[in-house]
């Protein structure tokens, strides 16, 4: 049906905004057009680039991303339609572009790299005849030709990724029973996108329940230095989030950024419990962890975003009667200092014994 459609492409819309903004680009606005089937030349039709192209100059807009994947083709021709600077990219290009930020270990860093060369093998002609053009188209031919070097040197360096990726994949498995000896212990907050992870990270600051001197030392944009008044500390790390439309040839990429979440002490999974898909959001980041050899560490659930759901007491009492769940609003600070309690709690319970000191 019409609105359904309309609420799937709006929520969707929504998702890949706020990828956006997790890549660091500031969101001016979106918009969407019903056809009954895309332009073969430019994937909306000659209207819609109209009205984008105003608005690019309007908001000086610096890059314009498309949710669903674009033939290499398309990518062109809207680049030459929208001009000057202006980079086009699709859903799975920008999501690359946030693994990339966001692998933190040697072999996501690979698997990344593999997903974004594979991504990038059939889209190599752009550079090629960009410069035929350039030449006038005199040197015909000549483009094509490059191509099939460069696609060569591609596929070489794809295999090469590949066989370290097995290395490194090997190596890990060899040492994965032993423990990085870490100072501190590391709580990473898993969850999907948008269930409000890096509002927690941030919020902690403001919140009332840290040491005084030294609140939090950012290391890196993901992770936080906690030091509590009761003296304890932690470091708190955020992970990639989970992603409704994750196109299939990066799940790969996706669980390699997760990795690093097995060297943890604590897992917090943070819930939307405000979002109407809380139920199956919560089962599809269960089942990856699963499948992520983390059963081993110690977990915490937090229900966050309570102060927008209808009946907060009701919510409240149904985490009481599950266990490991607390309740928090990451927005209103409700709930933070039971959520560091707990956090507390399960450390406690979760100290494990150092084996080996990597440095
Ligand atoms: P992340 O993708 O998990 O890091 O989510 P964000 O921290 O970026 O939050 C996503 C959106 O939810 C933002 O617009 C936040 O302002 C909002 N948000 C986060 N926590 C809360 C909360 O407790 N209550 C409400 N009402 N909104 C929240």
């Amino acid at each position: 049906g019409e609105t359904s459609d309309s609420f799937a492409i709006e929520e969707s819309l929504k998702e890949l905004a706020q990828l956006a903004d997790t890549a660091g680009l500031m969101v001016v606005g979106s918009t969407y057009q019903k056809l009954a089937s895309p332009n073969p030349r430019t994937y909306i039709g000659s209207g819609k680039v109209a009205e984008i192209k105003s608005a690019i100059r309007a908001f000086e807009v610096e890059t314009v991303i498309f949710d669903d994947e674009l033939s290499p083709g398309q990518l062109r021709n809207l680049e030459k339609a929208f001009g000057g600077d202006v980079r086009v990219c699709d859903r799975t290009a920008l999501i690359l572009d946030i693994f990339n930020q966001r692998a933190a270990t040697h072999e996501a860093a690979l698997q990344v790299a593999l997903a974004q060369m594979e991504y990038q093998l059939p889209r190599l002609t752009k550079m090629w005849t960009h410069l035929e053009r350039q030449a006038g188209g005199k040197v015909k031919g000549m483009g094509e030709k490059q191509i099939e070097v460069d696609k060569r040197i591609l596929r070489t360096q794809i295999g090469v990724l590949k066989k370290e990726l097995e290395s490194v994949r090997k190596h890990r498995k060899q040492y994965r029973n032993r423990r990085f000896s870490v100072p501190v212990p590391v709580v990473s907050l898993v969850g999907y996108t948008n269930a409000g992870k890096s509002t927690l990270l941030n919020q902690l600051t403001g919140a009332n329940v840290l040491s005084e001197d030294r609140l939090f030392a950012t290391l890196d944009p993901t992770t936080r230095r906690v030091q509590m008044k009761n003296g304890s500390e932690f470091l708190l790390t955020d992970t990639v989030g989970f992603i409704q439309k994750l196109p299939t040839t990066l799940v790969a990429a996706f669980r390699a950024t997760l990795e690093e979440i097995s060297e943890s002490s604590l897992l917090v999974h943070v819930v939307d419990i405000s979002h109407p898909l809380a139920e199956q959001q919560i089962d599809a980041v269960e089942k990856v962890l699963a499948e992520l050899d983390v059963s081993e560490i110690p977990k915490l659930m937090v229900w966050n975003k309570v102060d927008k759901v209808t009946d907060p007491e009701k919510i409240k009492l149904e985490a009481e009667r599950r266990e490991d769940i607390v309740c928090i609003s990451a927005l209103t600070g409700e709930g933070l200092l039971e959520f560091c309690n707990a956090v507390q709690e399960k450390l406690k319970d979760s100290m494990v014994p150092v084996e080996a000191f990597v440095p």
